[in-house]
């Protein structure tokens, strides 16, 4: 699941193009490491990883502190939760971004949303709960709403967290048939789901972002 990791992810708005040349040219030096934010000996790990959001306060996607930097350098974003410490070049300190705001309202398309269908996405969406008799039970499955066997797409729409013995009892049945019916009508999740699979550990200064996106 690397898709919502992608820095580049929802940011193609045309105007992030060239982003690692120009005026964003500096070294920066946080926790002894470097990031030489024109160059391409990036020194990963200088403090993790920077939610970002749209000018709407919609969470968008994640990306690394040397790009948030770049993108707040070139006034593309701005600040609005700090990390702890700064991060300092030879003559210019900066803020450490833990979240930042693009300026400009990025139109994300449609289908940025509509990525690939894993389990673990299905799961996360449905809150880990099984949406036929609302269980949170351990080794949930997902389950097709209407059986690949009677023309059931894998879609979003179609593919729902079930535990094995809903899973077993709904079998090739449709939900009329079985008299089985998912407690929310299934769609593609928003990017909050991505960004929760792609990391593990949440920032407590995220939170307030990530609530009902
Ligand atoms: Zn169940």
């Amino acid at each position: 699941m690397d898709a919502p990791a992608d820095p580049h992810v929802g940011l193609r708005s045309g105007s992030t193009s060239g982003l690692a040349g120009g005026a964003a040219e500096a070294h920066l030096n946080g926790n002894g490491a470097h990031a030489h934010l024109n160059g391409h000996r990036t020194h990963v790990g200088i403090g993790g990883r920077v939610l970002v959001l749209n000018a709407s306060y919609e969470p968008i996607n994640v990306c690394n502190i040397r790009r948030a930097t770049v993108l707040v350098l070139k006034e593309r974003a701005e600040i609005v939760e700090r990390g702890e410490g700064a991060l300092h070049s030879e003559r210019l300190t900066f803020e450490r971004p833990c979240v930042i705001r693009l300026v400009r309202y990025v139109r994300v398309p449609r289908d940025v949303h509509r990525r690939k269908i894993t389990r673990k996405a299905v799961l996360a969406r449905d809150a880990w709960t099984c949406q036929y008799c609302g269980r949170q039970a351990a080794g949930l499955t997902v389950d097709h709403v209407i059986p690949r066997s009677r023309g059931g797409q894998s879609v979003w729409e179609n593919i729902v967290a079930s535990c094995a013995p809903c899973n077993r009892k709904k079998g090739n049945k449709t939900p009329r048939e079985a008299s089985m019916h998912p407690r929310s009508s299934p769609r593609p999740p928003g990017p909050t789901v991505f960004i929760q699979l792609a990391s593990p550990r949440i920032p407590v200064a995220w939170e307030p972002y990530l609530v009902a996106a």
